[in-house]
């Protein structure tokens, strides 16, 4: 019999070795890929039993499981074919028809897209609330009776905004609601949401997780109650992940605590370069002590993470940027070894509308940088060139 509980104490650790199949199947040392989508009956008692790739019930699933379970201090994990399978089916698990939730005012903008586009269809309601500059008195003016959840972002994509996550842990107490949250900008690495009592916490595996912009994936994690009732619904919305792209994550995982070592040190020498000059409006990093979110990041998080953005002044002086940059690539995603910049009012916020993205300040001058593992001289001499030319 297979166990996949070991575990450790240190995250560095768990990222290399917990949930690693024992006794080593055929002896590997890496987990390898069992491309087979069913297995022989053994004794299943119950449907979700049955081994069979949409049941993420593969050894790749369970390793993988086991070692986001250990890296987020959480009791169990799912993986799932996409950052909106995990946010998704995370969201209908525990949000039903005629039922409503709360949300941070700005989310990523698929997430954002899926709640304003198919929630009225689904009778799914959501009313945003200011997580950074409200208060708990906001909050409960949003309330409803049939609120059951609420969503937020540790980092939001793409101002970097870090609400007061505390007080929405203890808001959602409170009022019996569930919380979840999107730590995929922040990562184990830097945060561990379920330590201050979230009840869900959501990923794309896509970007930190990973790391190398080679899959699309996600995971969910939290108490085996809560895991189970989401991978119970995407036992039913199919979308989980396939062993090749499960062997890759895994591996990916495993340097995760070096990488995002590297990307917050690079990202803040970039936000400090950037806040320096007088040429750009406004840097949005929690790293920084001017930062809205900086007090409350720096009491919760251990690192700052490696996203940044920031103004130019105007939409023409961006594109001249990202076409004078050399080391980044001007591309969308974010989290991998490469450095990339965009500007989110064309990519991840393409789908908001004007007026609603404006309001929220995220205008057509705002470029995006997800720093890469690069050497942070270079990349700041590049950034420079870039701006002076
Ligand atoms: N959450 C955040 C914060 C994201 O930035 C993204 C993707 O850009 C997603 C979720 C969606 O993830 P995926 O593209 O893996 O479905």
């Amino acid at each position: 019999m297979t166990d996949y509980s070991d575990r450790f104490d240190r995250l560095e650790t768990n990222l290399v070795h917990a949930g690693a199949p024992r006794p080593n199947i055929g002896g590997a040392v890496v987990t390898p890929i069992f491309q087979s989508a069913n297995y022989l009956m053994a004794d299943e008692g119950a449907y979700d039993e049955v081994r069979y790739i949409r049941l993420s019930n593969s050894p790749n699933h369970f390793t993988l499981q086991a070692r986001l379970a250990a890296a987020e201090e959480g009791e169990s994990a799912l993986v799932t074919a996409s950052g909106m399978a995990a946010i998704t089916t995370s969201i209908l698990a525990f949000v039903g028809a005629g039922e409503h939730l709360l949300t941070q005012r700005t989310l990523y903008g698929g997430t954002q897209n899926f709640l304003d586009e198919d929630g009225p269809r689904l009778n799914i309601a959501h009313t945003a609330i200011d997580t950074v500059a409200g208060s708990p008195a906001d909050w409960e003016a949003a309330l409803r009776p049939e609120t059951r959840l609420i969503l937020v972002e540790s980092i939001s994509n793409p101002l970097m905004e870090v609400g007061d996550l505390e007080a929405v842990v203890a808001f959602a107490r409170s009022h019996g609601l569930i919380t979840m949250i999107d730590n995929t900008f922040a990562s184990p690495v830097n945060f561990r949401p379920l330590e201050i009592g979230i009840d869900l916490v959501v990923h794309s595996a896509t970007k930190y997780l990973n790391g190398h912009s080679d899959i699309v994936a996600g995971a969910v994690v939290g108490s085996a109650t809560h895991v189970d009732r989401v991978r119970h619904l995407l036992l039913h919305l199919g979308g989980s992940i396939d062993p090749n792209t499960a062997f890759l994550f895994e591996r990916g995982l495993k340097t995760l605590a070096l990488r995002v070592a590297r990307q917050n040190s690079s990202a803040m020498q970039i936000a400090e370069f950037l806040a320096g000059r007088d040429d750009i409006e406004r840097v949005n990093y929690p790293g920084l002590p001017s930062d809205p979110g900086h007090a409350v990041a720096r009491e919760l998080f251990s690192g700052f993470g490696g996203m940044l953005s920031f103004y130019t002044g105007d939409v023409e002086r961006a594109e001249r940027f990202l076409s004078r940059v050399r080391i980044p690539l001007h591309a969308a995603s974010l989290g991998g070894v490469e450095s990339l910049v965009v500007r989110p009012s064309r990519s991840s916020h393409l789908g908001v509308p004007p007026t609603a993205r404006e309001a929220l300040g995220i205008t057509d001058d705002l470029v995006r940088v997800s720093t890469g593992i690069e050497d942070p001289g270079e990349l700041i001499a590049d950034f420079e060139q870039a701006l002076d030319r």
